[in-house]
């Protein structure tokens, strides 16, 4: 049987500030080497300062995956000499004095199938090397010490997948449920990254590390499988060892570096104390915890009627769910869902769009209220969406500019019936036999009003002229 192991890295990017100093947590947008102070640099003499917001949040995602809580922390140093991390140690968690990581075993459910967290440790995310020049002969290694120090969690399971298609459908559940916990945003280059273990009936486990993305986990892990099931039907058998992802080429490659059987030499670290978790914090951070995306749903089929695909599709993504929520009512919470899930999902569909976005909840309930009263067709409702999406104007200032009202008045819309009569012969002929056609003509008085036409006084009055 194939397992599959993960351990994933997420970054903390909601958080304000880094690990153990002021320096922001957002480094994405510092000039290089300038997010940066003498303890995220190491310097001789700085003490590590803890930032209690991420002890809270890791140990949300704790709660939320169903782990275990200890009642104290402690945090250890991982002695390595890397040139991204200034200090020469990375300040991680390890459960060597019992279980002192935010997170003890935990479960969360991919289907059917049960998927055991091991473990969730808070440490510190080193800084980035960067690679420059054409070649390996003449590259050279620049360093940017602005993410050196930002708050991560590693996310470690038990070896429980059993192929590529299950790793995929956890990491979409986990990335929306960090993203529901407000704890990241797993869109953001680099705020996701992991290692996997990978084993086939019969070979030993190989462990690939350096992945990049949720997109390449998948990939590197199909990858893998494919490489060992190769070697084993081939009798060449499959060695225990680590292996990187290369990212460009879109496979594994054995790292014959030394550097993985390193020891660590792991200590505790002396300049932070053990920290109790006291049960008031973890009383208080349940109270906080956001609606899980499932009770999201359950409430939007209950409450609403809204249909079960609609629902699921609504609740799985904060974008939008919180959207829903600010803007519905009783009434009008069928025609915000349909707004949101037909037409703004195909609007917003990347971060960058969501991010230029000006829609907001007012205009949500402007416009299924204008559906729902008449005021605008669905296709006219469409089109405004378009222009408020662009420019955030209000909906009463967009119909007027776009001239998108609704023509409902009988007599106007007579003149164009009769038109279309007189154009379309046969297409009448055919809906005096089988009246179900008569949507047909009803499509040709909308072309020719734009879409403005009020679709139930359009079908009165065709069926009264066509009789
Ligand atoms: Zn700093």
């Amino acid at each position: 049987m194939t397992k599959i192991g993960l351990e994933i890295h997420c970054q903390l990017t909601k958080l304000e500030s880094k690990l153990f100093c002021p320096c922001k947590a957002n480094y994405r947008e510092s000039e290089i080497n300038s997010n940066i102070c003498p303890i995220c640099m190491g310097l001789p003499g700085t003490l590590p300062r803890l930032n209690q917001k991420a002890i809270e949040k890791a140990t949300l995602i704790a709660m939320a995956l169903n782990c275990s809580t200890p009642e104290k922390i402690a945090f250890f140093r991982k002695n390595y000499f890397y040139p991204d991390l200034p200090k020469n140690f990375q300040i991680t968690q390890l459960n060597i004095y019992g279980d002192t990581s935010v997170g003890g075993s935990g479960m969360i459910m991919v289907g059917d199938k049960k998927i055991r967290i091991t473990r969730i440790q808070l440490e510190e995310d080193p800084g980035r090397l960067i690679y420059e020049g054409s070649s390996s002969k003449n590259q050279i290694t620049l360093v940017d010490y602005n993410r050196a120090g930002t708050p991560l969690v590693e996310i470690v399971t038990e070896p429980d997948f059993e192929n590529p298609k299950q790793v995929r459908e956890f990491l979409t559940i986990l990335s929306n449920l960090l993203e529901n916990l407000d704890v990241s945003d797993p869109s953001l280059e680099g705020a996701m990254r992991a290692d996997a273990n990978v084993s086939i009936e019969g070979g030993n486990k190989v462990e690939i590390k350096n992945i990049g993305s949720f997109h390449d986990l998948e990939k590197a892990v199909h990858f893998e499988i494919t490489r060992q099931e190769s070697l084993h039907s081939r009798e060449i058998p499959i060695i225990q060892e680590t292996r990187h992802w290369d990212d460009k080429r879109k496979i594994t490659i054995s790292s014959r570096s030394k550097e993985e059987e390193l020891d660590y030499r792991y200590f505790l670290e002396g300049d932070i104390p053990w920290i109790r978790i006291e049960k008031d914090m973890q009383e208080k951070l349940k109270l906080e915890m956001p609606e899980s995306i499932s009770s999201k749903k359950e409430r939007y089929v209950k409450d609403y009627g809204i249909p079960d695909q609609v629902a699921n599709v609504l609740s799985l993504d904060k974008f939008y769910s919180d959207l829903f929520d600010k803007s519905h009512n009783e009434l009008n919470a069928k025609e915000v869902a349909n707004i949101i899930t037909t037409d703004l999902m195909g609007l917003v569909d990347t971060r960058e769009k969501r991010e230029i976005s000006k829609i907001n909840s007012t205009h949500l309930r402007d416009l299924a209220d204008a559906i729902h009263s008449g005021k605008l067709t669905r296709t006219s409702a469409k089109n405004a969406l378009y222009e408020i999406v662009k420019s955030g104007k209000e909906l009463s200032v967009v119909i007027s500019e776009l001239d998108l009202g609704n023509v409902s008045d009988e007599n106007e819309l007579l003149q164009i019936i009769k038109l279309v009569i007189s154009q379309e012969p046969q297409a009448v002929e055919q809906a005096k036999s089988n009246p179900q056609t008569i949507n047909f003509l009803v499509g040709k008085v909308m072309q020719k009003t734009k879409g403005k036409a009020d679709p139930k006084i359009t079908l009165n009055l065709l069926t009264k002229e066509i009789d």
